[in-house]
């Protein structure tokens, strides 16, 4: 799997990542609320995007090759409809869109984003790999409930435990919405 920075420099051709983060800092908050869903769409190109790319780099973490793709609709489906608060990203988004706040909107696309890549990672890695480790940016923002977990090897079916009582099986999983929001933390699969 590729660490936080590393998946957005890999997707920044891609049109699913440009209409996301190019073209909507770029417009006015009337646009913005009158664009909502249009908008909302795009973020889910985006997610969808990411999960099946996740998935992709498992499989090369695992040393196999792209035609061993297993990821199927309903993970997919699964992971985007995984609500927080009763509110699934959609919601979330909306929040945003409706008053044309850009960067709330982005910081959803970038918090669902991290999640579903790494959704995408965990499904396709079930059933292939033994266990997964977990890694940090390793720098001063890294909170200290992921820097606790910082190195640690689970099993593939195992969740990470960190100190506070939550649990998550990849990044950006946790119950609490608190320890995923920002959240630039990765695992590999062995
Ligand atoms: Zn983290």
């Amino acid at each position: 799997m590729l660490a936080f920075d590393e998946i957005y420099k890999a997707i920044s051709e891609r049109e699913e990542f440009t209409r996301v983060f190019e073209e909507i800092p770029l417009m006015q908050p009337s646009e913005i609320m009158d664009r909502k869903e249009e908008i909302c769409d795009w973020i889910e190109d985006l997610l969808i995007y990411v999960y099946v790319y996740g998935a992709e780099q498992a499989l090369t973490d695992l040393g196999e090759d792209l035609t061993a793709l297993a990821v199927g609709e309903d993970g997919l489906r699964e992971a985007l409809n995984k609500t927080y608060d009763d509110k699934g990203y959609r919601d979330r988004v909306l929040e945003h869109a409706e008053v044309g706040d850009a960067q709330g909107i982005l910081l959803v696309a970038d918090t669902d984003g991290h999640r579903m890549y790494n959704a995408g990672g965990y499904t396709e890695a079930k059933g292939k790999a033994t266990s997964k480790v977990w890694h940090t940016m390793l720098d001063n923002r890294v909170r200290d409930t992921h820097d606790y977990l910082e190195g640690m090897t689970v099993g593939i079916d195992e969740p990470f435990y960190t100190y506070n009582g939550d649990e998550a099986m990849y990044p950006g999983q946790f119950e609490s919405a608190a320890e995923n929001c920002n959240c630039r933390c990765w695992v590999t699969y062995e």
